[in-house]
């Protein structure tokens, strides 16, 4: 019971959290506009002109925070309020991702052991509903050790995750202030709004991890 709360319980609840915080920050920074009154489509496409990106197009898509980078299809898909948006938050998601087409230009080693992990990871998220429908009879068909290897491989995906996600947000503080899009005072806002997105990667990690550890203590006590 105890090792459920640890290691199941508390990482949910630090997810909750981590998700309040950046839908809270977001809120809060989606409200300022930038003084320099340049939208995030503008401020993206500038920092990947600064990259010497010019193969990767920027188009709007529907949603909130749905905003990513596709390596496949050279596109950087912004959602309407940041790609149209002016605010210090619109600035911080918009530069985000350009970071990550960056990346993929200079081949960024995380970034290439992430798509590496991306088949099996899919695997592995696709037989997680068989491990929870089979945790209803557990140790049947030895789902205790299947759950054991789903979580492990999530959590190697989820950390590798951590420093490309980390290293886009940086180059974006970084560039947005280089090139003069937001002063000092304002990057503040860019990164609030950032680092909050960065606590929901740590906060997956952790509950991966926490599950692995979990039910590879109860392998074992099966054993
Ligand atoms: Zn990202």
């Amino acid at each position: 019971m105890t090792l459920y709360v640890i290691f199941i319980l508390l990482p949910i609840v630090l997810g909750i959290w981590a998700q309040i915080q950046v839908h809270s920050k977001y809120a809060r920074w989606s409200k300022v506009a930038s003084k320099g009154h340049i939208t995030g489509a503008e401020a993206a496409s500038a920092v990947m002109e600064q990259a010497g990106i010019q193969n990767v197009s920027i188009v709007s898509i529907e949603g909130e925070l749905t905003d990513h980078y596709d390596p496949v299809r050279r596109q950087l898909a912004l959602s309407k309020a940041n790609y149209y948006g002016t605010s210090l938050a619109a600035l911080g998601v918009a530069a985000h991702e350009a970071g990550h087409a960056i990346q993929h230009k200079q081949a960024y080693a995380p970034l290439r052991w992430r798509s590496a992990l991306i088949p099996v990871t899919n695997v592995a998220c696709q037989l997680l509903p068989w491990v929870i429908f089979g945790g209803l009879f557990l140790n049947f068909f030895g789902m205790v050790k299947l759950a054991v290897w789903i979580y492990l491989i999530l959590a190697i995906f989820q950390l590798v995750t951590l420093p490309v996600e980390f290293d886009a947000s940086a180059r974006a503080k970084k560039i947005l202030v280089d090139l003069s899009i937001v002063d000092h005072q304002e990057a503040r806002g860019v990164c609030e709004t950032l680092d909050a997105a960065a606590l929901t990667y740590v906060a997956a990690f952790i509950a991966s991890l926490g599950h692995f550890l979990y039910y590879l203590g109860l392998a074992r006590n099966n054993d």
